[in-house]
């Protein structure tokens, strides 16, 4: 990536030069290299995905630039604002919300947002508690307290605590992890609608179906080092892989013979799921097999490769083909 980025208020949100975290050893645990040399420059107005295995290094990346976690090395840009030079902006540009439920109980939500708010300086007259509450969905539950609150409730609100400040960048660690499908979807209505407001939003989520469906943009991070990154589509695109599946009339033969470079799986459901490299063999190819095997076709399907193959491919050893990152 580019060796000297310069730091322009509108096209990087975030940029990250050779950040290093190395954890120091305790006495039950050894020292650990948690980042290994991070360049990412995340653009302004994006909805960027960070995707990793778990300890990839993805939530300890996210609190160095929420400014909770001290780097231990690199260069760190939050909405042009050094992290070492100014402090304080950089901190304002940002807003998290983190993966723990972690608040008093005996605030209520809207006492819970005043005082953040407070503790980020914000003045009572450019405070939007009411707006916030709206936009979470928490407004006829003002004023009760946390501890009454359901476990979807207390997530919003974390939401809402990470937007007090009007930040520009709003960070999402694994929000959606363990959460019912509802809140899901109204978390991601809140957030695409955030976005289209102009706010930068970064999200970690184990979700590839989610991280494919939502963001713009993603960088796929292992064992500390970003592996890959692209706008999702290309990243879905370098999959060479197809599947056509065939719905045979009757019980398929025991054996078919394949044509170089196709793969078989008997499913449960008794289709027959032919994998093959879409630049190497044709459908056509395949369907000639499935013809010369005697199956009588009832129906067929091609499978098109999700992110999903693509993480897989990148994140075991193999090297993938084409790869440069
Ligand atoms: P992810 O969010 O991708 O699951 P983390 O950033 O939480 O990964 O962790 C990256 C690695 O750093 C893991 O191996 C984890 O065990 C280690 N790690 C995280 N936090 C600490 C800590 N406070 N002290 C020591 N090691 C840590
Ligand atoms: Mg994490």
């Amino acid at each position: 990536m580019s060796s000297e980025p310069r730091s322009t208020l509108a096209a990087n949100a975030i940029e990250i030069e050779g950040l290093r975290k190395t954890y120091a050893p305790t006495r039950t645990t050894a020292g650990h290299e948690a980042l290994k040399g991070i360049d990412l420059n995340i653009p302004a107005g994006s909805i960027f995905g960070l995707l990793g295995p778990n300890g990839a290094g993805k939530s300890t990346m996210i609190n160095i630039m929420a400014g909770l976690v001290r780097k231990s090395a690199g260069k760190v840009r939050i909405w042009g604002f050094d992290q070492d030079v100014n402090p304080r902006q950089s901190r304002a540009a940002i807003g998290v919300m983190p993966q723990e439920l972690n608040m008093d109980p005996f605030f209520t939500p809207r006492t819970a947002l005043e005082v953040q708010a407070g503790l980020y300086g914000v003045p009572a007259a450019q405070r939007r508690t009411e707006e916030i509450l709206e936009i979470i969905g928490l407004l006829d539950k003002a004023d009760a307290h946390a501890r009454s609150l359901s476990g979807g409730m207390k997530r919003r609100l974390l939401l809402g605590k990470a937007l007090v400040h009007h930040p520009q960048i709003l960070v999402l660690d694994e929000p959606t992890a363990g959460v019912d499908i509802e809140l899901r979807q109204m978390l991601w209505q809140n957030v695409r609608k955030l976005n289209e407001r102009g706010m930068t939003i970064i999200l970690t989520t184990h979700y590839l179906e989610e991280a494919e469906a939502m963001c713009d943009e993603i960088a796929i991070i292992n064992h500390g080092e970003v592996i890959v990154r692209d706008r999702t589509e290309a990243l879905v695109a370098r999959m060479d892989g197809k599947t056509l599946v065939i719905v045979p009339d009757g019980q398929a033969p025991s054996h078919i013979a394949l044509p170089a470079g196709v793969a078989l799986d008997r499913r449960r459901d008794g289709t027959l799921a032919f994998s093959y490299n879409r630049r190497e063999t044709s459908a056509n190819a395949v369907l000639d097999a499935v013809r010369a095997a005697g199956i009588t076709i009832r129906d067929v399907a091609t499978e098109e490769p999700h992110l999903e193959d693509v993480f897989v491919a990148l994140t075991t050893s193999r090297p993938a083909s084409g790869e440069a990152a």
